[in-house]
């Protein structure tokens, strides 16, 4: 099931963005009609189907029709996930008033040592009203604290126990700021800090996609493992759509080429015509050694993120 962007605008700008290439100011802005949104849900519909849609953006709680889109959802019985950085006021009004239905919400959260006052306000507000319905995630920067703080608003608002960290993963035109390789391993240590810290908590990390194995020892691995948060991190996306209804692989790779959902004719058939025409590029790997790599396969590690590893490969046809 995909992941549809609501708008390709933000109420933040978060220099690490990996939307950047197809978001405002970049580009024009785009908000979803209902008219698409109704027409990709009865085109998921068609094809067999996991019944869940993630709603992002930008950020979707700008969306004005974001209550009618959840009503819809609701209606068909799918299970709902709302990406949400909580910072609009639009997020403290949608989360107060499903916080009882079943919708889950993920909050993208930057170190609140940054937040102004009135995101302060709403975030909090928000997740007060979620409580255990919605979880943290970030990416780990190589030169901030090491987030203590999301383990004790885990803790104070009674979220999720599972946080999602990631890498700062470029897009294929570099137009975002992301970790060149010596500080992989940099991220990878304060994973291990983070994951030991969070273990005290009965927190547990997951991870977000294009986090390569090798960033860490076999001893962070194993530690790791020990804590219950265990290293699981491929490249593989479920599908977003951008507001317009046009599919793409991921953000990173959007420019890489795109194609309107109503040319395929399921949900799979996109997943499909995808990943047969990323394979050949998938060989190339991260570095020499993926060639030989044991854990080189689509279960351990599929050498991390598809969009780092093409950035020197051009004139890419999908
Ligand atoms: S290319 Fe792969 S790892 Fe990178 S963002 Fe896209 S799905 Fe994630
Ligand atoms: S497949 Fe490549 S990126 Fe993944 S662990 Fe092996 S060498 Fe590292």
């Amino acid at each position: 099931m995909p992941n549809l962007m609501l708008t390709n605008y933000c109420n933040y700008r978060c220099s690490y963005c990996f939307g950047k290439d197809i978001m405002f100011p970049k580009n024009p802005r785009q908000t979803m009609t209902r008219e698409c949104f109704d027409g990709i849900v009865e085109w998921v519909k068609k094809g067999p189907s996991d019944r869940i849609f993630h709603l992002m953006g930008g950020e979707p709680t700008l969306h004005p029709d974001i209550e009618w889109m959840v009503a819809r959802l609701l209606e068909e019985e799918m299970q709902i996930t709302i990406f949400s950085n909580l910072a609009t006021p639009g997020a403290v009004k949608l989360a107060q008033k499903v916080a009882n239905l079943p919708v889950d919400w993920v909050v993208n959260v930057n170190d609140p040592a940054n937040w102004n006052d009135v995101q302060r306000k709403n975030i909090t507000a928000a997740l007060e009203a979620l409580g255990c319905r919605a979880s943290l995630t970030f990416n780990i920067m190589p030169d901030e604290d090491d987030n203590m703080w999301a383990l004790e608003y885990t803790k104070r608002y009674h979220l999720n126990n599972n946080i999602k960290v990631g890498f700062l993963l470029p897009t294929y035109k570099q137009t975002n700021e992301a970790l060149n390789d010596e500080q992989y391993t940099v991220v990878a240590a304060k994973v291990t800090r983070l994951a030991q810290e969070a273990a005290k908590f009965n927190v547990h990390l997951d991870y977000e996609c294009g986090i390569p194995t090798c960033a860490f020892t076999d001893e962070q691995l194993g530690i790791l493992w020990r804590c219950g948060s265990k290293l699981h991190s491929g490249c593989q996306s479920r599908l977003d759509i951008t507001p317009e209804g046009e599919v793409i692989y991921c953000l990173p790779l959007a420019t890489l080429g795109m194609k309107h959902y109503s040319q395929f004719e399921t949900y799979n058939d996109a997943c499909i015509w995808f990943e047969e025409r990323f394979r050949p590029y998938r060989m190339l790997g991260r570095r020499i050694e993926c060639a030989t790599c044991n854990l080189h396969n689509s279960l351990s590690c599929n050498a991390g993120c598809l969009a780092k590893n093409l950035i020197d490969c051009k004139n890419i046809k999908l």
